[in-house]
C-alpha cells in the first residue's frame, strides 16, 4: 500500500503524519514542528483539505 507524509499546509515541510491510500481524516488538529502552527484538516485519498 502506498504512502505519503503529510506537508504542513503553512510552510510546506513535513510533518510527522504520514497516510496511506486508504486513509481518511476528518476534523484533525494538524501541528507542524517546524512552523509550530496547528492546521484543522480533512485528509481523503491523499487529498489534504485545510477548513480551519
Ligand atoms: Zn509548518
Amino acid at each position: 500500500m502506498e504512502r505519503k507524509w503529510v506537508m504542513c499546509p503553512v510552510c510546506h515541510n513535513k510533518t510527522r503524519l504520514q497516510l496511506r491510500e486508504d486513509t481518511v481524516i476528518n476534523n484533525l488538529m494538524l501541528y507542524c514542528p517546524k512552523c509550530r502552527q496547528e492546521k484543522l484538516i480533512n485528509v481523503k485519498e491523499f487529498r489534504v483539505e485545510v477548513i480551519g
